[in-house]
């Protein structure tokens, strides 16, 4: 039996890098010690261990089963962390030497570690587990947001309201860099014709270091201490200014670090402004014109476009490039007209706005869409920078997004898959061999398991609604949320950033109708709404206040919830419990869409407009179809057309398929579109697979452009 200080350490130990919130085994040991605890924490395994009793943990950790759980998952901790990993490994040789830096404005790893706001974010943190669990070396380079993105209340009138805490930085599972003094290392930066001084932060992610920039720290006057506090918060200066720090701050880091890394995979055009970093480093270190570096950066640089919606990227007056980036500019020996031109598509004209998307195509060599339909997408919206080809020509790939399968499948249901798949079925997902033994699963057991699933959802709504910070419904003529809610009904789950295009409203376009679903005696629905609007985004406000008005309106009979301050927590007890999960983007501003795949794992069915990734996922069998995939150039035509399609999809095809049991009660033909939903779609979309085309299709060719030309 080993000793207790000995047992406590190796908790800590397990702490101190990510890896423990992509594996069940490791964060259930905390959950077991103390479950309320382990939820007020928001199952943050650090601040768990500040809170707790020390006498009730000391005594809790002795308990048989508890101790060699707890030495059990340090010791895979320690030989994943060491073994070089999974083939891929060799693969990716070159990289070894040279590692791919992945720049992104937001890291969504976990819950306790909240400097996301959305999918983007979660998008980067799978990518960087999968790139761990593949042994893919890569380091990660970001921002750390004192206060991160705001949480969500509802106010009495179910409006929006939106608040800022700061996080306690010691509670969260990173830590300073130092340099060789030990004192913490210091970048300084030319911003706006000043310097501003950045620390770093350092998060582990299994194999690989993720490092957050920080600007908040005393050396700098107050006002540029602000910086960092906020995602996506402030106004158009702070945003410029955040990604300089992002993109040229990220080049300085990586240098001070020692890293030379063989690719530079800008996601989103948030952080271009590495590229014109790296070339006045360049021209610097060899004496090369501007064109030559910039020639030489670009084959390096890979470039993810992420929304066709025009809001979605970035622009700039040229004034406020000028004011942050002056500095820059002289280094590259560039004039204005050419400087300005990095960022415009005719560069000759001043009216043009400076777009970070436009800088970032031209510097990189390999771009890509985020699915087959927004890699079409983008060459047709970004055909004017090339103009000379056809639409089809246009050098703009696409890489479908793919989820990372061990934070989001269910304990249970992976459970139930290594029984039918064997052990190391993980380690090859991308292939459709691995996931073929489910063809052989049981329909009760896969039927069973879904229903321990969706209890625990509706246990977990039921205590969200229950404490949540939104009206209660105990006015007049008012009944309280959440109160009709039956394990026996159709759940329906609804949770996604509220922006125009998601039409979160869909379905409240006939109000009488959607009221019938609902109420149906024989075949009812329930419907679990969450998700945030940007605090400048009145419109999305306003939606979430239609919705929350029907969560206390007894017409829809407590079916209808609203669970506030969406985030990974809420979107894992989603994901994994509702029988249909509902996306009815206008199509086609649905770049990609990753939650719909999230569910794909755990059995759920989409219900889905034919965008993003469910245009080429969807087969006619594997879940559902809004529409036929049809554009309207009138939106308010097409949202009428889609509302009347998603009813008749729901009462003809959903409903009828749903509340079709045998005398067992078992819904035979759902639960076979469950297992072909992930047969046919699992091994397709999830990020292994993803970061597996990155790196055979971009990666690899950027670095082996590298060593050319070496
Ligand atoms: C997956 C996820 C998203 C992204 O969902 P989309 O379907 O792409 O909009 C956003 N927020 C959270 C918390 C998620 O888990």
């Amino acid at each position: 039996m080993p000793t207790t200080p000995l047992l406590l350490e190796q908790l800590r130990e397990l702490t101190q890098n990510m890896w423990w919130c992509w594996h069940p085994e490791v964060w259930q040991i905390f959950e077991t010690i103390d479950v309320e605890l382990w939820r007020q924490t928001n199952q943050n395994p650090i601040a768990f261990l500040d809170t707790i009793d020390r006498d009730k943990l000391a005594h809790r950790v002795r308990e048989g089963a508890l101790a060699s759980r707890i030495q059990a998952a340090t010791r895979r901790m320690r030989s994943y962390v060491e073994s070089s990993g999974p083939p891929a490994n060799m693969i990716a040789g070159p990289l070894h030497q040279a590692p791919v830096a992945y720049f992104c404005a937001e890291f969504g790893l976990h819950e306790s570690l909240p400097i996301y706001s959305g999918g983007l974010g979660i998008l980067a943190g799978d990518h960087m587990k999968a790139a761990s669990d593949l042994a893919i070396p890569m380091v990660g380079i970001g921002i750390f947001y004192a206060e991160g993105y705001f949480q969500q209340g509802i106010d009495s009138d179910g409006l929006q309201r939106e608040y800022y805490g700061r996080t306690k930085v010691d509670q969260l599972p990173i830590t300073k860099v130092l340099d060789a003094d030990g004192e913490p290392l210091e970048i300084e930066l030319h911003l706006a014709g000043r310097i501003i001084k950045l620390h770093v932060w350092k998060a582990r992610v299994g194999r690989s270091a993720l490092f957050l920039l920080d600007c908040d720290i005393p050396a700098n006057p107050a006002d540029d201490r602000q910086l960092t506090t906020q995602l996506y918060g402030g106004d158009q200066r702070t945003r410029i200014r955040q990604e300089v720090l992002l993109g040229v701050g990220g080049v300085m880091l990586l240098d001070k670090l020692g890293i030379r890394p063989g690719a530079f995979h800008l996601n989103e055009g948030h952080s271009a402004f590495a590229t014109l970093e790296l070339c006045a480093r360049l021209m610097e270190e060899e004496k090369v014109s501007f064109q030559e570096a910039r020639t030489r950066i670009s084959k390096k640089t890979v470039f993810t476009t992420h929304t066709p919606v025009p809001a979605g990227h970035d622009r700039f007056k040229p004034e406020m490039i000028d004011d942050a980036l002056g500095e820059l500019r002289e280094r590259l020996g560039l004039s204005l007209r050419d400087f300005h031109g990095l960022g415009r598509i005719h560069v000759d004209d001043p009216g043009e706005l400076y777009c970070m998307t436009v800088l970032a195509m031209k510097m990189s060599d390999y771009r890509n869409g985020v699915s087959h339909l927004h890699g079409r997408v983008s060459r047709h919206m970004w055909n004017g920078l090339w103009p000379h080809r056809r639409e089809s020509e246009v050098p703009i790939d696409h890489i479908t997004n793919g989820v990372h399968v061990s934070s989001f499948l269910a304990p249970e249901m992976k459970a139930l898959y290594d029984r039918y798949l064997g052990a190391d079925w993980m380690g090859h997902m991308e292939e459709p061999e691995a996931w073929a033994g489910l063809a052989d699963v049981d329909p009760g057991e896969l039927w069973e398991t879904h229903q321990i699933l969706k209890a625990r959802l509706l246990n977990f709504v039921d205590r969200r609604v229950g404490s949540q910070d939104a009206p209660r419904g105990t006015g007049d003529g008012q009944i309280p949320p959440g109160s009709g809610l039956d394990q026996e009904v159709l759940t329906l789950g609804f949770a996604r950033r509220f922006a125009t295009y998601k039409r979160a409203d869909l379905i409240m376009q006939d109000m009488e109708r959607f009221r019938e679903l609902v109420n149906d005696e024989d075949r009812p629905i329930q419907i679990i709404y969450a998700g945030k609007a940007h605090p400048a985004d009145r419109f999305g406000k306003e939606l979430i206040r239609k919705i929350v008005k029907l969560t206390t309106d007894p017409a829809f009979n407590g079916r209808v919830v609203f669970l506030a301050d969406y985030d990974m927590n809420i979107g894992r007890h989603l994901v994994q419990g509702v029988d249909v999960w509902l996306n009815n983007p206008r199509r086609p501003e649905e770049a990609c869409g990753t939650s719909g795949q999230k569910v794909v794992l755990n059995g759920v069915l989409n219900c889905s407009i034919l965008d993003g990734w469910w245009a080429e996922g969807y087969d006619g069998l594997n879940g559902f179809a809004i529409g036929t995939g049809r554009e309207y150039a009138v939106p308010e035509e097409q949202d009428a057309v889609d509302a009347r399609d998603l009813f008749d999809v729901l009462e003809n095809q959903v409903l009828p398929l749903y509340y079709d049991t045998d005398e067992d009660g078992l819904p035979r033909a759902w639960v076979d579109r469950m297992k072909w939903g992930i047969l046919s779609l699992g091994w397709r979309y999830n990020a292994q697979r993803m970061v597996l085309d990155y790196l055979h299709g971009a990666y690899l060719p950027a670095v082996g452009a590298t060593m050319a030309s070496r």
